[in-house]
C-alpha cells in the first residue's frame, strides 16, 4: 500500500501523541481513583475505631458487645450513609451483624493478613469493605468486618473512565486530521518542485523552480535544484556550441577544397597552376586531418577516468623529446631554447597523457613566438609539487582572452592578426587532461611581451 509522506508524518506524530496522552489519562484516572478510595478508607477507619472502642474482647466472643446498644446506634445512622458491620469468630461463623444487613452477610477472607481493604459486592451492590482481626492475649479471637456502599464512587469513576476514553479517541482522530492538514500544507512546495521539474526537458531548460517565501529547508532544496539546472543548462549550451563549432570547423576546409577543385576542373590549366592548387588542397586536407585527430583525442578523454596508467616518468627527457619533434620549426624561426633543469625530475603518472600536455604547451610557445624569440623551460620543486614553467616572448594573450583560451575552438584575435594557423582545441585537451591527472595549470601573459605557462604536478599517482 502506498502511504503518502503527508499521512506518514501525521501517523508518526499521532503515535507519539497517543502514547503521551495514554500515559496522562491513565495517571489522571488512577489519581482520582486513589483519592476516592483513600477518602472511603478514612471513613472506614473512623468506623473501625468507633466499633473497636465498643468491643470488649474476652475468651467468650458472645459477651463482647452490648447488642442492644449497638442495634440502637445502627438504627439511627441507617438512612444517612449505611455502614454494614459484621463480626465473625475464627471458625468463620458469623457471631453478630448490623440489622441493615438483613439476610445478607459480609464475606470474610481469612487468607488476608492484618487490616485489609477490598472492593466487593453485597446483594449486587458495590461496597468497600475493611476487615480487622480482633486480638485477645495475642490470639485472633474474631474478625470485625465493616463495609460502606461504593455505588456513588463507582459511578464517578465509571463516568471518568468513559469521558477519558471517549475524549482520547476524539482527540486522536481530530489530531490525525489536523496534523495531516498541516503536513499537507507544509509540504505543498514539494508538489510544486515535482511539477516544475517534471516539465523541464532539453527544450525548456531555462525553467526554474519558484523559490518558496520562507527561507527553510524547502527553500534550500529549490535553490540547490535551480543551481543544478543552471549547471545542466550551461553544459547543454556548451555542448551545442561545441557541435556547431566542430561542424563549422570541419566544413570550412571541405568547402575550400571543393571550391578549389571545382574551379580547377572548369578548364584546362597550366601544370604549375595544377601543382599549386593541389598543394593548397593537400595543406587543407592536412589541416582537416589534424583537426579530426584533435577532436578524436578530445572525445576520447571526455569520459576516460579508468585507463590512466601509473608510470615513472623522467620529465627532463620527456620535455627534450617533445622539443626535438619541433626542431625543424625551431630552426626555421631561429628560436633560442633555454632549459633550466637543476636536477633530474620524476613523476608517477600516465606517460602518453603527460606527453600530449607538454606537446601542446611547447608547440604553442614555438608557434606564437616571433622569429629570433626566446623560450625558456624550467623544472623545479615547490610545495611538494614539481613545477614546470614554459615562457616565451611571443605575441602574448590579452586579459579577456586568458579566461577563454581553454574553451574548445577559441582562438585569440592576435593569433588571427599574426596569421598563425591552429584549431583552438589544443588547450582544451590540455585542460581536460590536467583535470584527469589532477595537475594544476595557470597562465600569465602580457600582450606583445610574452606568455608563461605553469604546470603543477603531483609527485604521487593521480588515483
Ligand atoms: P591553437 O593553437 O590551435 O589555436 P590552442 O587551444 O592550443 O589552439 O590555443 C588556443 C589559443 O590560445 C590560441 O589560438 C592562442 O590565441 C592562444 N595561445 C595559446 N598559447 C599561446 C602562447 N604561448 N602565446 C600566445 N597565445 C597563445
Amino acid at each position: 500500500m502506498q502511504f503518502s509522506f503527508k499521512n506518514r508524518l501525521a501517523f508518526n506524530y499521532l503515535i507519539s501523541t497517543a502514547l503521551i496522552m495514554a500515559a496522562l489519562f491513565v495517571a489522571i484516572y488512577f489519581t482520582v481513583r486513589y483519592s476516592v478510595y483513600s477518602d472511603l478508607n478514612k471513613d472506614l477507619n473512623r468506623e473501625i475505631e468507633k466499633h473497636l472502642s465498643e468491643i470488649r474482647p474476652s475468651n467468650n466472643i458472645s459477651q463482647w458487645i452490648n447488642v442492644y446498644e449497638w442495634q440502637e446506634k445502627e438504627h439511627k445512622e441507617i438512612s444517612i450513609d449505611p455502614v454494614f458491620v459484621q463480626i465473625y469468630n475464627p471458625q468463620r461463623i458469623s457471631v453478630e451483624k448490623s440489622p441493615n444487613l438483613k439476610f445478607d452477610s459480609l464475606i470474610l477472607n481469612t487468607s488476608l493478613k492484618g487490616t485489609a481493604y477490598i472492593n466487593t459486592y453485597l446483594n449486587r451492590q458495590a461496597i468497600r469493605q475493611v476487615q480487622v482481626p480482633i486480638l485477645y492475649n495475642h490470639e485472633i479471637k474474631g474478625y470485625l468486618l465493616i463495609a460502606m456502599t461504593l455505588e456513588e464512587e463507582q459511578v464517578v469513576l465509571n463516568n471518568l473512565l468513559n469521558v477519558l476514553s471517549l475524549s482520547y479517541l476524539v482527540l486522536l482522530v481530530s489530531l490525525f486530521f489536523i496534523t495531516r492538514f498541516i503536513a499537507g500544507k507544509s509540504i505543498r512546495p514539494i508538489a510544486q518542485i515535482t511539477e516544475t521539474t517534471s516539465i523541464i526537458s532539453r527544450e525548456n531548460l531555462q525553467l526554474r523552480i519558484t523559490l518558496p517565501p520562507r527561507r527553510d529547508e524547502l527553500y534550500t532544496l529549490s535553490q540547490t535544484i535551480n543551481k543544478l539546472l543552471d549547471r545542466i543548462e550551461n553544459a547543454v549550451i556548451r555542448e551545442k556550441q561545441f557541435t556547431s563549432d566542430a561542424s563549422h570547423e570541419l566544413r570550412t576546409p571541405l568547402a575550400v577544397i571543393k571550391g578549389t577543385l571545382e574551379v580547377l576542373i572548369r578548364k584546362p590549366r597550366e601544370k604549375k597552376e595544377y601543382e599549386n592548387k593541389i598543394n593548397f588542397c593537400i595543406t587543407e586536407v592536412d589541416r582537416l586531418n589534424n583537426l579530426v585527430d584533435q577532436l578524436l583525442l578530445l572525445a576520447r578523454f571526455e569520459n576516460q577516468t579508468q585507463n590512466i596508467k601509473n608510470e615513472n616518468i623522467y620529465l627532463n627527457a620527456l620535455i627534450l623529446d617533445c622539443l626535438s619533434r619541433y626542431s625543424q620549426m625551431i630552426r626555421d624561426k631561429n628560436l633560442k631554447i633555454q632549459s633550466n633543469f637543476d636536477k633530474d625530475y620524476f613523476i608517477c603518472s600516465d606517460n602518453y597523457l603527460v606527453f600530449v600536455i607538454f606537446t601542446n604547451i611547447l608547440s604553442n610557445a614555438i608557434k606564437y613566438s616571433h622569429n629570433f624569440g626566446e623560450i625558456s623551460v624550467s623544472l623545479y620543486e615547490a610545495d611538494y609539487k614539481i613545477v614546470c614553467t614554459v615562457s616565451d616572448n611571443g605575441i602574448g594573450i590579452s586579459k579577456e582572452d586568458l579566461e577563454k583560451i581553454f574553451n574548445p575552438f577559441y582562438r585569440s584575435a592576435q593569433s588571427g592578426d599574426h596569421d598563425i594557423k591552429g584549431t583552438g582545441i589544443g588547450l582544451s585537451i590540455v585542460k581536460r587532461l590536467c583535470d584527469l591527472l589532477k595537475f594544476e595549470i595557470n597562465i600569465t601573459s602580457d600582450i606583445a611581451k610574452g606568455t608563461t605557462f605553469r604546470l603543477y604536478m603531483n609527485n604521487t599517482p593521480a588515483k
